[in-house]
């Protein structure tokens, strides 16, 4: 490591560049996926930057980064063979050597695009000249093999970080990464890092704000300066990251149990499992139908992403209008008249009526006013119904005013919704959110 005299931790830099980023047009997928693999094998990210295509801003974020104590520098983007593709050539400035054309690479990109030619119109030779400026790496740099057409590159710069350079498309990026951190230049860096242990916890019906609270009165008791705990919510869940240097596992024990016991009812995970695996588990051998107005198939769709789901998941009904509700799911047309079709009531006929349409025993009735109009004192933008029977005659509700806008609230509906499904499969009768 080059500037970490005193200090043994490794520390990095990650440049994610181009324009489209910036405009907002797509959303990073690079930088927080290089972030989590370099926490991974235990380097400090200190600085995750973003810059559009013009050479000076990428030679600026290096600038910057060179006059931190950074040991690794990874870039993702601009390696294509376009005129704004610039990586490696401001690369080989900061670095202070030469472009220089790589033969081997050179040949590489040519037999990639004689398999991507077959059977298109381009001009072979106009494409072959394009892509020499591919082949063109600065001078010392090891190249990693292409997964597309643009090769990726190691440079350890004398008196300066390591540099790993990437292409932008994730689906390259991530299948170089394993190359690009076997490389012996990568290697010398990161056999100084010395990997985090960690954990994961996972609450729901907990305010952010309560954790804190606890990690206070935790650490009257518990010394916790060798862990780093974060907080934040998702899904409308609490994830608490856990992490610390190998030697404080007893601590983080210690932390986790406290938690726990603080928190019995709402800590649903202390494994990293998430809810979604919880319930791919617990519907084993069960058959789960799903009746949705407001949520419009969110459940479906999220319980049907994964793989295996068709083992669990019997079908679903979205039933918007009154008559849908009535007719797909007998729900009475009575109960809507007298209670209203948001309603615990009618989101328990709906649970039963998804159970008995698509022969499950398991159903889910979610009912609400999403917003942003159609809400009343009574019945406020983001109260939700929502209901879970079983064949065996178990039952649990919820009637929560959730907060936020129309997306979050039929996204934490679908939540709250699987977390009823757990308790119940669970058999935990405990608190829900209800107003
Ligand atoms: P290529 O040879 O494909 O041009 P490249 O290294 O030049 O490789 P870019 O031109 O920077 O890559 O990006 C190509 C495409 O990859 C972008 O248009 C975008 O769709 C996707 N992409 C690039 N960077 C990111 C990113 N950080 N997050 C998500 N998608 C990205």
């Amino acid at each position: 490591m080059y500037a970490s005299s005193g200090n043994t931790q490794v520390r990095a830099g990650i440049v994610v560049t181009g324009t489209e980023l910036l405009s907002g047009l797509i959303t990073d997928r690079n930088g927080p996926w290089l972030a989590q693999r370099l926490g991974e094998l235990g380097v400090e990210v200190a600085h995750l930057l973003c810059v559009g295509d013009r050479p000076e801003d990428l030679a600026a974020a290096l600038r910057f980064l060179g006059d931190q104590r950074i040991d690794l520098v990874v870039t993702s983007g601009g390696l294509g063979p376009t005129a704004d593709d610039v990586t490696a050539e401001v690369v080989a400035g900061f670095a202070g050597v030469r472009l220089e054309l790589d033969a081997a690479v050179e040949q590489q990109i040519a037999s990639a695009l004689a398999r991507f030619r077959r059977g298109s119109s381009f001009d072979s030779e106009a494409l072959l000249a394009a892509n020499r400026k591919q082949a063109m790496v600065p001078r010392g740099a090891q190249t990693l093999n292409p997964v597309g057409t643009a090769p990726g590159l190691v440079l350890a710069i004398e008196n300066g970080p390591t540099v790993i350079v990437l292409p932008g498309p994730p689906r390259e990026l991530q299948a170089m990464w394993p190359m690009a951190v076997a490389t012996p230049a990568a290697r010398a860096v990161l056999d100084h890092a010395r990997p985090y242990e960690s954990a994961q916890l996972r609450l729901f019906g907990l305010p952010e704000s309560q954790i804190a609270v606890t990690l206070r009165e935790v650490s009257q008791t518990l010394d916790l300066t060798p862990m780093e705990i974060t907080t934040c919510v998702r899904h409308a869940e609490l994830v608490i990251d856990i992490r610390h240097r190998p030697g404080a596992e007893a601590t983080r024990r210690a932390l986790i149990e406290a938690i726990r016991m603080q928190h019995t009812h709402q800590v649903f995970s202390t494994d990293g499992t998430s809810l979604d695996d919880q319930l791919a588990q617990l519907l084993r051998g069960r058959r789960i139908g799903l009746a949705e107005s407001c949520t419009g198939g969110l459940l479906a769709a999220r319980l049907t992403a994964r793989p295996g789901a068709s083992d669990y998941v019997a079908g679903g009904v979205v039933a918007y209008s009154n008559t849908a509700k009535t007719e797909l799911l007998g729900v009475p047309a009575e109960l809507i008249e007298q209670h209203g079709a948001v309603s615990p009531e009618v989101a328990r006929a709906m649970a039963d009526g998804a159970r008995h349409r698509v022969g499950a025993n398991v159903g889910v009735g979610i009912t609400g006013v999403a917003g942003p109009g159609g809400g009343t004192d009574a019945k406020p933008v983001g109260y939700v119904c929502i209901c879970v029977t079983t064949s065996d005659g178990a039952h649990l509700a919820s009637d929560p005013v959730l907060p936020g806008d129309r997306a979050e609230i039929r996204d934490r509906s679908v939540t709250v919704a699987m977390h009823l499904v757990r308790r119940v499969l669970q058999g935990v009768e405990v608190d829900t959110p209800s107003r």
